[in-house]
């Protein structure tokens, strides 16, 4: 495996190429590349489709082939206009999750070629992953996928209320124009996000500790715009004592 840096998990095809081993005996061949999209440590970032498909035309080039972990790709198409469709025939297979921002309590899907599904299947066997009474499963989904797709800008909408309120908050650190979906990245003094998070919890606003310096919050389907605001306020109540805190 090897991890690409670059920033917010959107790579290009140069990077990609100066990941890959040379031919020789002592590396591995490379035989797949993997794109996220949205990315979620990458802050929910939208990948742009222009650099996908030069990266796919590279790849295919090379005998490479392409995965999409389409977790969260109906943030993607719904916030950039792209049906999920177009995203996914850059690729050889895709995976797609239902119990993210879709709202589902379970699921997730694989998507490629008959012959590739029909190894999957295997190996989920051998996995232990067999399950005949998944029809359970697939209607919760299927009813996420139509009810719930449509109204994730909702989530986007509110993922931007929440980032401009909380902006300017002392010790915060948020910039509105990185919020593409449902996902907010607040940057926090190093080593402070644990402290954050416990103190926001205490308060009824669960963020995740994603990094020493990063606070994740998630806007879905569950959150609405006034709890939206009651968040911000809280977060900006947090910011406040933490301050008085370390001054005092
Ligand atoms: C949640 C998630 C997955 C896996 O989804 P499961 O439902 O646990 O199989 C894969 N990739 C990303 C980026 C995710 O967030």
């Amino acid at each position: 495996c090897r991890l690409i840096q670059s920033k917010r998990g959107i790579f290009t095809k140069s990077d990609l190429q100066a990941a890959l081993r040379p031919p020789d005996i002592h590396f591995p061949r490379p035989r797949l590349v993997c794109i996220e999209n949205t990315h979620n440590r990458g802050g929910g970032s939208i990948w742009p489709m222009e650099k996908i498909v030069k990266i796919a035309a590279f790849a295919r080039q090379d005998g490479i082939s392409m995965h999409l972990d389409g977790a969260r790709i109906w943030n993607a198409s719904v916030a950039a206009g792209i049906p999920e469709s177009e995203y996914a025939r850059q690729f050889d297979s895709i995976s797609v999750c239902f119990s993210k921002g879709l709202g589902a309590p379970v699921g997730s899907a694989l998507a490629g070629t008959r012959t590739f599904i029909e190894r999957a299947r295997r190996f989920r066997k051998q996995f232990g992953g067999g399950m005949r009474q998944a029809g359970i499963l697939a209607a919760g989904a299927l009813f996420a996928l139509e009810h719930h797709r449509d109204r994730l800008a909702e989530d986007h909408a509110n993922a931007r209320v929440l980032a401009e309120h909380v902006h300017g908050a002392p010790g915060v650190e948020v910039d509105c124009e990185d919020v593409e979906t449902n996902i907010v990245l607040l940057r926090v003094p190093d080593g402070s996000a644990p402290v954050w998070a416990n103190r926001l919890a205490r308060n009824g606003v669960h963020v995740l500790s994603a990094a020493p310096n990063t606070l994740r919050a998630v806007t879905h389907l569950d959150v609405t715009r006034d709890q939206v605001h009651e968040a911000a306020g809280t977060i900006r109540g947090v910011a406040q004592e933490l301050l008085s805190e370390s001054g005092s």
